[in-house]
């Protein structure tokens, strides 16, 4: 093919002032060097970029909050990454209960227009996460029991294909591209450029809570909330922390949608478990509440690489698994934001059926994660083997794994991520993408 097309929009090639700064995931493990960065102004720039790349052919890297977890996903060496960033528009329709936002907002960014205009959409842990990659992953979080999954409330969706087309989807046309959109993972498709999201009024006041206890009672602890979150309320989201047993303690974090007394009564099972050492439970009005939950990432004094590790608990854990936790924590590296995840599941999540989005893990009770983390190069096979293996000691007690947070470690790992839906999920790759021009090394295949 004869090279054709201009790129367009702010372009940055290898040696160009402001490459370094392109190149900075959150992740320095998932840094690369690609041969050009292109950050869309506007859709068309999205398909030059894609038609550019595939006339030079160079890999493309599709990129929104720069927060992949894995190598690979969201920088390449020497392809075309097609940053959408400055993508930005938010536009909150009143009157259908829906949001339109372009898929260079990061989280916070979206909670906070929504919440000041009396509204609310699902959300994490962290407000820089970008909503490009996290809502085609599936999007969870404190809110989930309540709302849903970030990708739950996706109603329609704005994409550029392999060929540099613009294509529309929702359950009118091209269904089943938003079907996979739903849960399937960034990456796979194309470069989406726009989501228009269900979101509901958010209520005036929410409760919200932060608990410590000691590092030495994680055990106690966990066991407990295995027993307890799945369970309660499903107003009441929680996430639990565990840190490792170098300066680390066990923290959690969440929300009730509903008044502090009712909160009290409903957290009763776990505040009466070992001597907690914080206890912040307040009533806030919900802007404040969601600047509770969301606050700033930790401005850290360097910056740490990491290798997560992710997968779904129908059960809670045996001694054995905890025996596995132990041996992790007290191996990964002190000083570090290594440590063990848990997110209660249920509720509205469980609702829908595993097959009717690409998200098929809707039966568990809850969500694990863990992560070991480094700073020295030279650390990083040792933490990144610390948490593969802990993954096949767990392995008996946990089933599938998140695909917003992945392990290339999995092998065979499209039934891990996506359960039975894989096979649509291929079948659907290969009606968009039959060339599979948007790859990377754990992205669905098409089906043969
Ligand atoms: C600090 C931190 C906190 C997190 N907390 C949560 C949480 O609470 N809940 C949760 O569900 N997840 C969480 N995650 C995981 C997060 O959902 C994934 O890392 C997600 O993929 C990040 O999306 P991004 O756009 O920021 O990242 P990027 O690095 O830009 O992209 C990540 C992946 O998505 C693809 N992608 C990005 N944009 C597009 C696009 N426009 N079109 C097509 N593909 C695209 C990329 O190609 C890549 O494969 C967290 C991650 C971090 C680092």
């Amino acid at each position: 093919m004869k090279a054709k097309t201009q790129l367009t929009g702010r372009v940055i090639f290898k040696g160009d002032p402001g490459y370094e700064t392109a190149r900075k995931n959150w992740d320095p493990h998932t840094d690369r060097f690609p041969k050009v960065f292109v950050f869309a102004k506007k859709t068309r720039d999205v398909a030059n970029a894609i038609k550019w790349a595939r006339e030079h052919k160079v890999p493309i890297r599709p990129r929104s909050g720069r927060h992949a977890l894995e190598t690979n996903l969201s920088q390449v060496n020497g392809g075309l990454v097609i940053d959408t960033s400055e993508l930005k528009k938010i536009t909150l329709n009143k009157k259908s209960n829906t949001a339109v936002v372009e898929t260079g907002n990061r989280v916070g960014r979206i909670v906070d227009t929504l919440a000041r205009q009396g509204y609310m959409a699902p959300f994490g842990d962290s407000p820089s996460v970008g909503i490009g990659g996290i809502t085609p992953g599936g999007g969870i979080g404190p809110l989930q029991r309540t709302t849903g999954l970030i990708s739950d409330n996706l109603l329609a969706l704005e994409m550029v294909d392999a060929k540099g087309r613009i294509i529309r989807a929702s359950k009118k046309r091209n269904s089943d591209l938003l079907w996979a959109s739903r849960g399937g993972g960034g990456g796979n498709f194309g470069v989406y450029t726009k989501y228009k999201f269900k979101v509901r009024r958010a209520p005036v006041r929410a409760t919200v809570f932060s608990i410590t206890w000691p590092w030495e009672q994680f055990e106690e602890v966990v066991k407990a909330w295995q027993r307890w979150a799945p369970f309660t309320s499903t107003k009441l989201g929680s996430e639990l922390s565990i840190g490792p047993k170098k300066g680390g303690n066990v923290s959690m974090l969440g929300v009730y949608l509903g008044c502090k007394k009712k909160a009290l009564k409903f957290l009763q099972p776990i505040l009466s478990v070992g001597t907690t050492t914080k206890r912040d439970i307040q009533s806030l009005p919900w802007l404040q509440a969601t600047k509770f939950l969301l606050a700033p990432d930790p401005i850290l004094p360097q910056k740490f690489s990491n290798q997560f590790s992710s997968g779904f608990g129908r059960r809670p854990f045996p001694d054995k698994a905890f025996k596995y936790m132990r041996e992790f924590l007290e191996k990964a590296e002190g000083g570090t934001p290594a440590g063990f995840y848990f997110l209660n599941w249920g509720g509205a999540i469980r609702k829908i059926a595993p097959r009717a989005t690409a998200f098929y893990w809707r039966d568990p009770q809850y969500y694990v994660e863990w992560n070991s983390s480094w700073v020295k190069p030279s650390h990083a096979a040792k933490n990144i083997a610390l948490a593969r293996n802990t993954r096949k000691k767990l392995q008996p007690f946990i089933v599938g794994s998140y695909i917003n947070v992945p392990d290339q470690g999995i092998k065979c790992s499209g039934p891990v991520y996506y359960g039975k839906n894989f096979a649509r999920l291929r079948r659907v790759k290969a009606k968009y993408d039959p060339q599979n021009v948007f790859n990377n090394p754990q992205s669905i295949p098409p089906a043969k």
